[in-house]
């Protein structure tokens, strides 16, 4: 303990009523509010409080993103694949803090080297990409591999499964907060679990995602989940929400 913490304690003790008053280990107990009781589900299975937005057999959650109509990605198997040159899709809902559980896989034939090999990608807001890609022994630039936060945040360890196999991803994500004058108050931060491992850890989100430049935030509110059409063959599969 070093010297200043030592003084300050001992000098705390010798005040009546600072540490001392406390002698009952029931004053420390907080009874109220009680957390409410929400069932967990099986495996990856959603929470019994959980907006299910994707199980594999319609579109009733979704619509296309060019043109607010309904989505043509193709469905089979309780899954769904990316149709090249239909456009991204978005949700009906809108989202601000969410614990996101989605699963995903890129085409078992590995075709296209880098960005264009098993490219997609979850934009949470409607703004902010967690980075789908095949980056099983596929080299891009770091900040765009798989569970990178697009050109802003390199994941801590490449967690890929081979290509076919279907990936999760567990996404804890904080909206950015704006204040009344449309200022950032707060930026958006966000955690990732890809198969189970810690790949974004509390990682600051720098703005929307930019190809070219550096992103700027302009204030929002709630906004969809986009899913990218990145013209590759990546499927999707059981897609459940909860609102924090
Ligand atoms: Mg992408």
């Amino acid at each position: 303990m070093n010297r200043i913490l030592l003084i300050l304690l001992l000098t705390a003790l010798t005040i009546p009523g600072v540490f001392a008053q406390i002698t009952d280990p029931k004053a420390t107990e907080v009874w109220s509010p009680e957390p409410r009781v929400v069932t967990p589900g099986i495996g990856s299975q959603p929470a019994s409080d959980a907006i299910v937005l994707f199980d594999g057999t319609h579109w009733k959650e979704w619509v296309s993103s060019k043109d607010n109509k309904e989505v043509s990605w193709a469905l089979a198997e309780g899954a769904c694949t990316v149709k090249p040159g239909a456009g991204d899709i978005i949700t009906r809902r809108s989202f601000g803090d969410i614990q996101l559980h989605i699963e995903f896989s890129t085409p078992v034939v590995a075709s296209g080297e880098g960005q264009n090999r098993g490219n997609s990608g979850i934009f949470l807001q409607n703004l902010y990409e967690v980075q789908v890609l095949d980056s099983y022994q596929n080299r891009t630039y770091s900040n765009g591999q798989a569970a990178g936060i697009y050109k802003q945040a390199i994941p801590l360890v490449n967690a890929c499964r081979k290509p076919g196999e279907w990936q999760a991803y567990d996404i804890l994500y904080t909206a950015p907060r704006f204040n009344q004058d449309s200022l950032l108050v707060a930026p958006a931060r966000v955690t990732v679990l890809q198969n189970g491992i810690v790949v974004q850890l509390n990682t600051e989100i720098k703005g929307p995602t930019e190809y070219i430049g550096l992103p700027q935030y302009k204030a929002h509110g709630k906004a969809p989940i986009r899913l990218q059409d990145h013209n590759c063959l990546v499927r999707y599969r059981n897609i459940w929400v909860r609102e924090l």
